[in-house]
């Protein structure tokens, strides 16, 4: 058993297309995955089909965005009802907040005498191709031109907060989005918690509040070795009663630190959740 439950295909910001990331799954030898494109399941249902065929065991999963207390959080969705119209259309609000993001941001960096990009806009529309909008779309054409060298110098110096292409946006309320998951008969997950660089004090208001309104579990394993950081939210996924998840937000394979299933083992201590699952994973 090798499981993933955290990756991005082509229908949002990765630049593998869903069967491609099938094809990577059989390479790595990993027998159950999630596919959770930001504020999207199109990846899922153009997947569904080929994983099936090739014995790739395919859990239903969407990563969206959500605000609590001014901060964008990102809640994992797991093995929820494709077709339930509550998170449909809950998604595709999230998706509309992040195409009007992109157009502000387009025009920011336009106006922008000294960042010289000819047809930013084409651009940057060709790169999302068929996907959901981001702020790594941006990264990416920042590098592509030549402005930046990595797509950390991208959001250090054009678009995080501050910054000639930072465009504020209000994400609908954690308490909602979790709610909209479980209506959905999903499982909302905590994504990547150490991401937020929140005090010890203010990841558990936040996982207090994520409880509250019936959040069921964290991300405990991001990373392929064993770390203090994986100790340490295991320790809090149990203080919290959190059921614990792993995934590696695979992106593109280019980003070296991080494969598809390359993922140390879950702490033994934890409640994996796919003990949630409604079938047992092979
Ligand atoms: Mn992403
Ligand atoms: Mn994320
Ligand atoms: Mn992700």
């Amino acid at each position: 058993m090798k499981v993933d439950f955290h990756c991005h295909t082509t229908a949002s910001d990765g630049s593998l297309s869903p069967k491609e990331i099938i094809d990577l799954a059989l390479k790595h030898e990993v027998t159950t995955l999630a596919i959770t494109d930001h504020d999207t399941t199109s990846g899922y249902e153009q997947a569904l089909d080929y994983a099936n065929k090739n014995n790739i065991q395919l859990i239903t999963g969407v990563e969206a965005s959500c605000t609590w207390n001014g901060h964008t959080i990102h809640i994992v969705g797991l093995d929820f009802d494709l077709n339930n119209q509550v998170l449909q259309n809950g998604l595709t609000s999230i998706r509309e907040l992040r195409h009007e993001r992109a157009n502000s941001m387009i025009e920011k960096l336009a106006s922008k005498p000294h960042i010289k990009i000819e047809n930013l806009e084409d651009k940057l529309w060709n790169l999302v191709g068929e996907g959901v909008v981001g702020r790594g779309h941006f990264s990416q054409l920042l590098q592509q031109e030549g402005l930046v060298k990595t797509g950390q110098q991208a959001f250090d110096r054009y678009l995080k907060k501050g910054k000639p292409g930072h465009v504020g946006v209000t994400w609908p309320d954690l308490a909602e989005v979790v709610d909209w998951i479980n209506q959905a008969n999903g499982i909302a997950v905590i994504a990547h918690p150490g991401i937020y660089k929140f005090t010890s004090n203010k990841l558990n208001r936040l996982i207090t509040d994520f409880k509250e309104a019936g959040g069921q579990a964290m991300e405990v394993v991001n990373q392929p070795r064993h770390c203090a950081d994986i100790n340490g939210m295991a320790e809090r996924a149990l203080r919290n009663e959190l059921y614990a998840s792993l995934g590696s937000d695979f992106h593109r394979p280019e980003h070296s630190w991080r494969g598809l299933g390359w993922l140390a083992p879950m702490p033994q201590t934890v409640k994996p959740v796919w003990e949630l699952f409604r079938s047992s994973i092979i």
